[in-house]
Protein backbone atom coordinates (compact mmCIF):
# COMPACT_ATOMS: atom_id res chain seq x y z
CA UNK A 1 0.00 0.00 0.00
CA UNK A 2 1.41 2.90 -0.73
CA UNK A 3 1.08 5.66 2.50
CA UNK A 4 1.25 9.24 1.59
CA UNK A 5 4.27 11.17 3.25
CA UNK A 6 4.44 14.63 3.81
CA UNK A 7 7.65 16.66 3.75
CA UNK A 8 8.76 17.36 7.51
CA UNK A 9 9.88 20.87 6.60
CA UNK A 10 7.23 22.32 4.20
CA UNK A 11 4.32 19.62 5.44
CA UNK A 12 3.15 19.24 1.57
CA UNK A 13 2.70 16.01 0.20
CA UNK A 14 6.36 14.47 -0.58
CA UNK A 15 7.47 13.91 -4.35
CA UNK A 16 9.81 11.07 -3.21
CA UNK A 17 10.06 7.68 -1.09
CA UNK A 18 11.70 10.06 1.60
CA UNK A 19 10.51 12.06 4.43
CA UNK A 20 11.66 15.40 2.43
CA UNK A 21 10.47 17.05 -0.83
CA UNK A 22 12.59 17.13 -3.59
CA UNK A 23 12.86 21.14 -3.38
CA UNK A 24 13.62 21.44 0.60
CA UNK A 25 16.11 18.86 0.02
CA UNK A 26 17.88 20.62 -2.36
CA UNK A 27 17.57 23.80 0.01
CA UNK A 28 19.65 22.17 2.76
CA UNK A 29 23.10 22.77 3.29
CA UNK A 30 24.73 20.02 1.49
CA UNK A 31 28.50 20.40 1.64
CA UNK A 32 30.22 22.03 -1.18
CA UNK A 33 33.91 22.74 -0.66
CA UNK A 34 35.93 21.52 1.75
CA UNK A 35 39.48 20.25 3.09
CA UNK A 36 39.66 16.58 1.84
CA UNK A 37 40.95 15.17 5.58
CA UNK A 38 38.68 16.83 7.95
CA UNK A 39 36.06 18.15 5.45
CA UNK A 40 36.57 21.71 6.88
CA UNK A 41 34.23 24.12 4.99
CA UNK A 42 36.64 26.09 2.59
CA UNK A 43 35.89 29.17 0.95
CA UNK A 44 36.29 29.39 -2.71
CA UNK A 45 39.23 32.32 -2.04
CA UNK A 46 40.93 28.91 -0.58
CA UNK A 47 40.82 27.21 -3.52
CA UNK A 48 43.85 27.63 -5.19
CA UNK A 49 44.91 23.72 -6.43
CA UNK A 50 42.48 21.13 -7.72
CA UNK A 51 39.50 20.73 -5.19
CA UNK A 52 40.31 17.05 -4.18
CA UNK A 53 44.00 18.13 -2.92
CA UNK A 54 42.61 21.13 -0.99
CA UNK A 55 43.66 20.91 2.39
CA UNK A 56 42.78 23.53 5.38
CA UNK A 57 45.49 25.22 7.62
CA UNK A 58 44.96 22.53 10.47
CA UNK A 59 45.72 19.35 8.62
CA UNK A 60 48.81 21.33 6.61
CA UNK A 61 50.31 21.95 9.82
CA UNK A 62 49.34 18.53 12.03
CA UNK A 63 47.56 15.87 9.86
CA UNK A 64 45.18 13.93 11.42
CA UNK A 65 45.46 10.67 12.06
CA UNK A 66 42.36 10.02 9.66
CA UNK A 67 42.72 9.62 6.02
CA UNK A 68 39.81 11.27 5.13
CA UNK A 69 36.29 12.64 5.91
CA UNK A 70 32.98 13.03 4.11
CA UNK A 71 30.36 14.83 5.52
CA UNK A 72 27.20 15.04 3.83
CA UNK A 73 26.34 18.44 5.12
CA UNK A 74 27.52 21.47 6.77
CA UNK A 75 26.15 22.07 10.43
CA UNK A 76 23.87 25.16 9.57
CA UNK A 77 20.11 25.39 9.76
CA UNK A 78 18.09 23.33 9.05
CA UNK A 79 20.19 20.46 9.88
CA UNK A 80 22.04 22.48 12.96
CA UNK A 81 18.08 22.10 14.00
CA UNK A 82 17.32 18.73 13.45
CA UNK A 83 19.97 16.67 14.24
CA UNK A 84 19.62 17.34 18.32
CA UNK A 85 16.15 16.40 18.33
CA UNK A 86 16.96 12.97 17.06
CA UNK A 87 17.87 12.53 20.54
CA UNK A 88 14.12 12.50 21.22
CA UNK A 89 12.52 9.02 20.09
CA UNK A 90 9.89 10.09 18.13
CA UNK A 91 12.48 11.64 15.94
CA UNK A 92 14.69 8.66 15.30
CA UNK A 93 13.02 8.21 12.08
CA UNK A 94 15.04 11.20 10.78
CA UNK A 95 18.03 9.04 10.89
CA UNK A 96 16.75 6.65 7.91
CA UNK A 97 16.77 9.24 5.47
CA UNK A 98 19.89 11.71 6.42
CA UNK A 99 21.90 8.21 6.13
CA UNK A 100 20.41 7.72 2.97
CA UNK A 101 21.79 11.22 1.60
CA UNK A 102 25.30 10.39 3.48
CA UNK A 103 25.32 7.44 1.00
CA UNK A 104 24.03 9.63 -2.17
CA UNK A 105 26.87 12.03 -1.49
CA UNK A 106 29.94 9.16 -0.99
CA UNK A 107 32.00 9.59 -4.07
CA UNK A 108 31.10 6.68 -7.04
CA UNK A 109 34.72 5.35 -6.58
CA UNK A 110 35.53 5.51 -2.73
CA UNK A 111 36.91 1.88 -1.75
CA UNK A 112 34.60 1.09 0.75
CA UNK A 113 35.66 0.07 4.31
CA UNK A 114 35.87 -3.12 5.79
CA UNK A 115 33.55 -2.58 8.73
CA UNK A 116 31.80 0.91 10.38
CA UNK A 117 32.81 1.98 13.86
CA UNK A 118 29.91 4.83 15.40
CA UNK A 119 31.31 7.06 18.03
CA UNK A 120 30.91 5.14 21.36
CA UNK A 121 29.12 6.95 24.45
CA UNK A 122 30.10 6.01 28.02
CA UNK A 123 28.64 3.37 29.79
CA UNK A 124 27.33 6.04 32.28
CA UNK A 125 25.78 8.10 29.73
CA UNK A 126 24.21 4.75 27.99
CA UNK A 127 22.27 3.73 31.11
CA UNK A 128 21.29 7.30 30.95
CA UNK A 129 19.52 7.82 27.84
CA UNK A 130 19.40 4.25 26.64
CA UNK A 131 20.37 4.95 23.28
CA UNK A 132 23.23 6.12 21.08
CA UNK A 133 22.08 7.56 18.14
CA UNK A 134 25.56 7.10 16.45
CA UNK A 135 24.93 3.33 16.74
CA UNK A 136 21.57 3.80 14.89
CA UNK A 137 23.25 6.00 12.29
CA UNK A 138 25.54 3.26 11.39
CA UNK A 139 23.16 0.63 11.84
CA UNK A 140 21.06 2.66 8.91
CA UNK A 141 24.16 2.80 6.93
CA UNK A 142 25.32 -0.96 7.49
CA UNK A 143 21.54 -1.71 5.39
CA UNK A 144 22.23 0.22 3.03
CA UNK A 145 25.63 -0.30 2.03
CA UNK A 146 25.78 -3.86 3.08
CA UNK A 147 28.78 -3.31 5.64
CA UNK A 148 29.22 -4.66 9.12
CA UNK A 149 28.96 -2.56 12.15
CA UNK A 150 31.31 -3.35 14.99
CA UNK A 151 29.89 -1.33 18.33
CA UNK A 152 32.40 -3.45 20.26
CA UNK A 153 35.56 -2.79 18.49
CA UNK A 154 36.00 1.09 19.97
CA UNK A 155 34.33 1.73 24.12
CA UNK A 156 34.25 4.52 25.77
CA UNK A 157 35.40 4.43 29.31
CA UNK A 158 34.36 7.69 31.21
CA UNK A 159 32.23 10.76 30.24
CA UNK A 160 33.97 13.54 28.48
CA UNK A 161 32.82 17.34 28.71
CA UNK A 162 31.60 18.38 25.11
CA UNK A 163 34.54 19.19 23.30
CA UNK A 164 33.33 22.75 21.06
CA UNK A 165 33.61 24.66 24.59
CA UNK A 166 37.27 23.77 25.96
CA UNK A 167 40.82 24.85 24.34
CA UNK A 168 43.22 23.13 22.87
CA UNK A 169 45.51 21.77 25.83
CA UNK A 170 41.92 21.19 27.89
CA UNK A 171 40.55 18.67 24.59
CA UNK A 172 43.39 16.91 24.86
CA UNK A 173 43.74 16.34 28.49
CA UNK A 174 39.53 15.48 28.30
CA UNK A 175 39.91 12.93 25.50
CA UNK A 176 43.26 11.21 27.25
CA UNK A 177 42.81 7.75 28.05
CA UNK A 178 39.01 8.15 27.07
CA UNK A 179 38.92 5.70 24.56
CA UNK A 180 39.75 1.88 24.55
CA UNK A 181 40.14 -0.46 21.11
CA UNK A 182 40.03 -4.04 21.16
CA UNK A 183 42.34 -6.05 19.32
CA UNK A 184 41.61 -7.21 15.96
CA UNK A 185 42.45 -7.75 12.01
CA UNK A 186 40.92 -5.20 10.08
CA UNK A 187 42.91 -2.97 7.90
CA UNK A 188 40.57 -0.39 6.52
CA UNK A 189 37.44 1.07 9.03
CA UNK A 190 35.27 4.03 8.47
CA UNK A 191 34.15 6.00 12.17
CA UNK A 192 30.96 7.30 12.04
CA UNK A 193 29.52 9.87 13.86
CA UNK A 194 26.36 12.45 13.40
CA UNK A 195 28.32 16.12 13.88
CA UNK A 196 31.70 16.69 13.68
CA UNK A 197 32.79 19.77 15.64
CA UNK A 198 36.32 20.01 16.11
CA UNK A 199 37.53 16.39 14.85
CA UNK A 200 39.36 15.48 17.94
CA UNK A 201 37.31 13.13 19.14
CA UNK A 202 37.72 11.54 16.32
CA UNK A 203 41.23 11.92 15.64
CA UNK A 204 41.75 10.48 19.80
CA UNK A 205 39.56 7.16 17.99
CA UNK A 206 42.16 7.02 15.09
CA UNK A 207 45.19 7.03 16.66
CA UNK A 208 43.97 4.19 18.69
CA UNK A 209 42.64 2.17 15.72
CA UNK A 210 46.26 2.74 14.19
CA UNK A 211 48.04 1.16 16.75
CA UNK A 212 46.28 -1.77 16.42
CA UNK A 213 47.41 -2.51 12.68
CA UNK A 214 44.60 -0.93 10.81
CA UNK A 215 46.05 1.11 8.17
CA UNK A 216 43.20 3.43 7.26
CA UNK A 217 40.60 5.11 8.55
CA UNK A 218 37.48 7.19 7.11
CA UNK A 219 35.78 8.90 8.60
CA UNK A 220 31.89 9.67 7.98
CA UNK A 221 29.85 12.33 9.38
CA UNK A 222 26.21 13.91 8.47
CA UNK A 223 27.24 17.12 9.42
CA UNK A 224 30.37 19.48 9.70
CA UNK A 225 30.60 22.60 11.52
CA UNK A 226 32.35 25.53 10.13
CA UNK A 227 34.47 27.58 11.99
ZN1 LIG B 1 9.33 20.31 1.59
ZN1 LIG C 1 41.37 19.94 7.38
Amino acid sequence: MFIERSCIFCDLPSDNHLDVCSHCLQDLPWQGNACSKCALPLSIVMETTTIKQALCKNCIELPPFFQQTFATFNYNFPIDALIPKIKSEKQRFHLHWLALCLTEKLPACLKMPEVLIPVPISKKKMLRTGYNQTEQLASELSKLLNIEVDNRLVSKNRDTRAQANLNAKQRKRNLLDAFEVQENNYRHIAIIDDVMTTGATVNEIAKHLLITGICKVDVWVLARTPL
